[in-house]
């Protein structure tokens, strides 16, 4: 993808900022859609395919070396962690967008992906504020029938019995391996082995937004000292425009 330009940036940090977040990972993913031409409109596609575009949008906005930070649930210290957008997006060769049929302790179940427009189905009500109900509700959405000959009655996803449920699940989160990316941590100060879950649109919002505070620090200074609109601030390249600056701050002599 081609690095994005200042104006993009702000065009997107307005767009985005008082959206879901549901919402605002697709609009950020578009930025960096390269296969418009396909039949499955965004909303709809595995998570995976949205997060690999986003992995795809920050490696345009600041390379491919991401450094991330969680909360020690333990100690509650800041545990720091490194990936690279690479490393997780060979894992979008793993993707199967129809995946077949799960059989199952005398189940058959015909399911698929979980889409982002399942998120935002379900961020919408009420029961979702409860973990368990939430993720019940989204195993439903996804089961498009249920045969079992013993129990014909059988038809969500509460019926299932727990291995069956727990199949599904798996086979979920193998189908989709960038749907939810999970990364075993230790805490350097208590030494507390937990998982954490890495929430590539949260991380690229928030890059998102610090380059766009950046990006007006730097039109303002620029606007101050040359007289220049924020259109020729933006339209500058990045290394003319940094030269300004540091010509500004008295650096550049
Ligand atoms: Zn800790």
């Amino acid at each position: 993808m081609r690095t994005l330009p200042a104006g993009e940036v702000l065009r997107l940090w307005d767009e985005c900022r008082d959206a879901s977040p549901q919402a605002r990972a697709l609009a950020l993913a578009a930025t960096a859609d390269d296969d418009t031409g396909r039949a499955v409109p965004p909303a709809e596609r595995p998570i995976g395919r949205i997060t690999a575009q986003l992995l795809r949008l920050r490696d345009a906005l600041a390379g491919p070396r991401m450094t991330a930070t969680v909360g020690c649930p333990g100690c509650r210290g800041t545990v720091e962690f490194q990936a690279t957008t690479e490393a997780l997006l060979a894992l979008e060769d793993k993707i199967v967008d129809f995946p077949p049929p799960l059989l199952h302790g005398g189940y058959e179940v015909v399911w698929r992906c979980l889409s982002y427009e399942d998120l935002r189905a379900v961020a919408e009500l009420p029961e979702a504020d409860d973990p368990d109900k939430g993720a019940l509700l989204l195993l439903q959405r996804c089961l498009l029938s249920l045969r079992q000959e013993e129990h014909p009655q059988t038809s969500s996803a509460v019926d299932l019995p727990d291995p069956v449920r727990q199949a599904l699940t798996d086979a979920m989160s193998s189908a989709d391996p960038l749907a939810d990316l999970l990364v075993d941590l230790r805490c350097p100060d208590c030494e507390l082995a937990f998982t954490a879950d890495l929430d590539v649109a949260a991380f690229v919002w928030a890059e998102l937004e610090a380059r766009g505070r950046q990006l007006l620090l730097d039109v303002d200074a620029l606007a101050r000292s040359y007289g220049w609109s924020e259109s020729e601030v933006l339209a500058l390249s990045e290394p003319r425009r940094a030269s300004y600056l540091r010509i500004v701050t008295g650096e550049l002599p």
